[in-house]
């Protein structure tokens, strides 16, 4: 058995945080370069290029992509034969670390503690969702992406009938682009999670969205749904900042699992033009 420190851990996860808020992902800026070329309108184009020197002055000045410095979310996926080592409770040293990374660096902290009623802002951005998982790799594979409201807002999850088809399936998605993709700061990279139960479809549709764009479904079927929804979502016109144009989504990324046989649970997530995440391999010393 081969140990990381927790400390190590905090560490790493304090720089992904400040990688994540100042610099665009490497594969979103590409995609959005390139739907800059091809764009017919002006203003499209337009919109596009102001994102792009928006992620340029983000990372030169270290400022934050977006106002809002979202909703972490950190992923250990721990693997084979690798123990962490505990100098005390990893969510609670964790969270300390988002804590301090937020206050440390201006960044907004938009996390209520009571949702319902008090609303009261826990002055940290914590608590994150932290989900731990376990891998065949030889490392720790650390994640760490941040969600903003408006986006995270535009979620949906649906209970479908077993038999409900691909048509079915792209008819709902068409649906809710066309009712809310410009409440997410399009364009969007479109997260779609199939199978699972309802709360997993859910953690699969985030993950779609996080995904980078370069990786499609390894199964084909799938992979030509994630086409066939992009090309139905760009024609709809709707475009960067809902002010028209061929660029409503960047990517549908869909991730999926196997379900009970008398559901087929379907969920949907956007990730706005600010999609921001950050990752790190730490291979034990
Ligand atoms: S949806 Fe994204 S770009 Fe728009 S305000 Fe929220 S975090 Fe910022």
């Amino acid at each position: 058995m081969k140990s990381i420190k927790i400390t190590t851990i905090t560490e790493e996860v304090r720089k992904l945080l400040i990688k994540a808020n100042f610099n665009l992902p490497e594969d979103v800026t590409e995609a959005i370069r390139n739907a800059a070329r091809e764009e017919k309108s002006c203003r499209a184009r337009e919109i596009l290029e102001l994102i792009l020197e928006n992620a340029e002055i983000a990372s030169k000045q270290k400022l934050p992509l977006c106002q809002d410095c979202g909703l972490v979310y950190i992923d250990l996926d721990i693997g084979r034969d690798i123990c962490i080592e505990e100098s005390g409770n990893l969510s609670d040293l964790l969270n300390q670390t988002v804590a301090e990374t937020y206050n440390n660096n201006y960044l907004r902290k938009s996390v209520v503690s009571d949702p319902l009623y008090e609303r009261k802002n826990t002055s940290g951005n914590i608590p994150a969702i932290i989900h731990t998982g376990f891998t065949q790799d030889s490392y720790l594979h650390l994640k760490v992406c941040l969600k903003g409201g408006g986006s995270e807002n535009c979620s949906f999850l649906y209970m479908l009938e077993p038999s409900a088809s691909e048509d079915d399936i792209i008819a709902l998605i068409l649906d809710e682009v066309k009712k809310n993709v410009t409440k997410s700061c399009p364009p969007v990279i479109i997260g779609v999670g199939i199978g699972g139960s309802s709360s997993e479809v859910t953690r699969l549709a985030r993950i779609a969205s996080f995904r980078n764009l370069e990786v499609r479904n390894s199964d084909n079927r799938y992979k030509r749904l994630e086409e066939k929804i992009l090309n139905e979502v760009n024609k709809t016109g709707i475009g960067p900042q809902g002010l028209g144009g061929r660029t409503t989504a960047l990517a549908c990324n869909i991730e999926h699992a196997p379900c009970h046989i008398a559901s087929l649970p379907l969920a949907v997530f956007f990730g706005c033009h600010s999609t921001r995440r950050a990752d790190s391999k730490i291979s034990p010393p």
